[in-house]
């Protein structure tokens, strides 16, 4: 059964822990009728904090959080996480599938090669690993590895030195030679120019993250003529379109109406 309901009269949650996820919650917290919740993993010691009600801490997957939108009477879900947090976009898609209540995937849209950079896209940070293997010019090679935290026990039995930027310090096992870069984006041109003259890398690894905050040290590398080994976004959840930008997701959500209504 359907309703007229929309989600300009009611509550938003906002999936967060992006820029964009904080642009979204400030705009939706200035219209009327609407309340918005921010969600965040609490993966980031000190987080930057969103406009409106904030809750931090995962829901438990897919039932824990179609539970917590039927409790909480939600009218729609903007899934504003990052590119890569494939884990929460997949169990939003399943908790509004199962409840009806309006899904709007936001995504920025993803980085492209010009003719003179040198990218390797691979699949995922594992095969980064390999391709990084590939494209040192012995033991005293350097790599700048900006993945972030997860996934770097990859990157462990490779003999180079690591420069390893990440908000929090990562986990081991990590590279034995390994030098921590603790920084939160957004880098300007000059400070990654810095960077790049302090770790000089023989190659950069990132993954498509897209959007402005963290693409000047793609055009370090141009310049520099550094090889980037790209890691390529996981797919979105069969069925579901995302939005490029904020505007976009807020018109979409703002006239979106549930399929059916929430149990
Ligand atoms: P993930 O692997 O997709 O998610 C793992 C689990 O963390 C989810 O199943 C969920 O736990 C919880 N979770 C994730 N995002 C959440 C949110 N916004 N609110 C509440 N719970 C959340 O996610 P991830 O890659 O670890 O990313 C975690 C957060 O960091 C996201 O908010 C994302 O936007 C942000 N972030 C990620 C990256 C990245 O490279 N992955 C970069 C920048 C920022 P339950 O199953 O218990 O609900």
């Amino acid at each position: 059964m359907s309703d007229s309901r929309t989600a300009s009269a009611g509550t938003v949650l906002v999936l967060g822990g992006t820029t964009e996820g904080r642009a979204a919650a400030a705009a939706l917290a200035g219209r009327d009728g609407v309340r918005v919740v921010s969600s965040l993993a609490g993966a980031v010691r000190a987080p930057s904090l969103p406009a409106g009600e904030v809750r931090v801490g995962g829901f438990g997957g897919a039932g824990g959080l179609a539970a917590w939108l039927r409790a909480g009477g939600v009218a729609a879900v903007l899934d504003a996480t990052h590119p890569f947090a494939s884990g929460m976009t997949a169990n939003a898609a399943a908790a509004c599938a199962a409840t009806g209540i309006p899904l709007v995937v936001l995504r920025r849209p993803g980085w492209t090669a010009g003719p003179e950079d040198r990218w390797h896209r691979v699949r995922s940070v594992a095969a980064a690993a390999g391709a990084v293997a590939g494209l040192l010019p012995g033991p005293d090679g350097r790599v700048l590895l900006t993945t972030g935290r997860g996934g770097l026990e990859c990157f462990a039995q490779l003999d180079a030195a690591f420069w390893i930027r990440s908000v929090d310090p990562p986990d081991p096992p990590l590279p034995s030679r390994h030098t921590l870069l603790l920084d939160r984006g957004p880098f300007g041109l000059d400070a990654e120019r810095a960077v790049f003259d302090r770790v000089r890398p023989d190659v950069l690894v990132t993954k498509d993250s897209g959007g402005e905050a963290t693409a000047p040290k793609l055009t370090v590398a141009r310049e520099r003529g550094v090889p980037v080994v790209m890691v390529d976004r996981p797919p979105l959840p069969d069925g579901v379109r995302s939005e490029p930008t904020v505007d976009a997701a807020i018109d979409r959500l703002l006239g979106s109406r549930p399929g059916r209504r929430p149990r």
